[in-house]
């Protein structure tokens, strides 16, 4: 009897606090993934990239982006696969985006997002660290979407974005293929006076070293850094995340740049090589499987998560990009 009474008065405590503290009711705790997600991350990763080489407009490409979509369907989930064929500055290109949209109910959408295609003209590179684990990240987050069916406030795209890398140097027609097409896309949604369709692009490349620091580039949204440094810290089981000195080219450009401007960021471990301090994997064939690990896709998809919660919640979202959360 005792005990009984002091549960009800704890959960009606619950019940006040939770009331006070402007939650949503389906927040829940979707944000958590199961232990083993990690080791799910790197078999995907494991499996997809023995697809290569998978330069862009290639039949590797082509593979992949088809693999992906199968994996997907695979989950139980419909993905939607964009292909185009356009002019870049090395040839006519066919590119394929594969993208999944887990609805919301607000009308907006956040994007999670990384590559799929390698780098062209590098001898036995399989590209693990460097589209492959970003594949393994954003299969897993899928699947445990999948098997969780969260609400949603936004929708959440999850996308495999092709031609991140370009030929030569990066140029309007050489790389970020994948991002521009999709960035432009979003863009053409945007309604005068309205909210922006976009809340938010988080973009995730070379997630899985053994090694793993996350670096947050110059170029990106302030709001959205200042959100991620405090999930960083305040979640466990997040990687190490830190403010470069520099700015990236990587997919989250063409989201920010003009006249698409949405709030867009990327994570990137950019030290990924045989010793800390050096990048001597990046780019050559020593980008293999054994040099990434479940733990650290583990850790990159916790912060992803902690992130998308924390977007979702909207505390530190501008209220010109949405109204600030309800106070209950
Ligand atoms: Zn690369």
């Amino acid at each position: 009897m005792e005990l009984r009474h002091a549960a009800i008065a704890v959960t009606a405590a619950a019940a006040l606090l939770c009331a006070g503290c402007g939650r949503r009711r389906t927040a829940a705790d979707w944000f958590l993934l199961p232990r083993d997600t990690g080791v799910r991350m790197y078999a995907y990763a494991s499996e997809f990239v023995r697809i290569a080489p998978r330069d862009a407009g290639t039949p590797g490409a082509a593979r992949a982006s088809r693999w992906i979509a199968q994996e997907l369907k695979r989950m139980g989930l419909k993905p939607e696969a964009d292909c185009w064929t356009e002019n870049t500055a090395h040839g006519r290109k066919t590119f394929c985006n594969v993208y999944i949209d887990f609805p919301g109910t607000s009308g907006q959408t956040v994007l999670l997002a990384g590559h799929y295609d390698t780098k062209s003209g590098i001898p036995g590179f399989a590209g693990a660290n460097d589209g492959g684990s970003s594949v393994g990240l954003l299969l897993g987050i899928a699947e445990h979407f999948a098997e969780r069916r969260p609400e949603f406030r936004d929708t959440i795209r999850i996308a495999f974005l092709d031609g991140e890398e370009a030929v030569g140097s990066y140029a309007d027609t050489d790389g970020l293929h994948g991002s521009r097409r999709m960035a432009a896309q979003f863009a053409a949604t945007r309604r005068k006076g309205a909210r922006p369709p976009l809340v938010a692009a988080l973009v995730f490349d070379m997630v899985g070293d053994e090694r793993l620091s996350l670096e947050i580039p110059r170029n990106v949204t302030p709001w959205l850094a200042n959100a991620a440094m405090k999930t960083a810290s305040e979640t466990r089981g997040c990687p190490p995340v830190s403010l470069a000195s520099n700015a990236i080219i990587d997919d989250h450009v063409p989201f920010l740049m003009p006249p698409n401007e949405f709030a867009a960021i990327d994570f990137i471990d950019f030290e990924y090589g045989s010793a800390p301090g050096r990048h001597d994997y990046w780019h050559t064939a020593e980008d293999s499987i054994d040099k990434i690990s479940p733990r650290s896709l583990l850790r990159t998809a916790t912060f992803a998560l902690a992130l998308l919660n924390r977007i979702e919640e909207g505390t530190e979202v501008p209220s010109g990009i949405r109204p600030p959360p309800e106070r209950e």
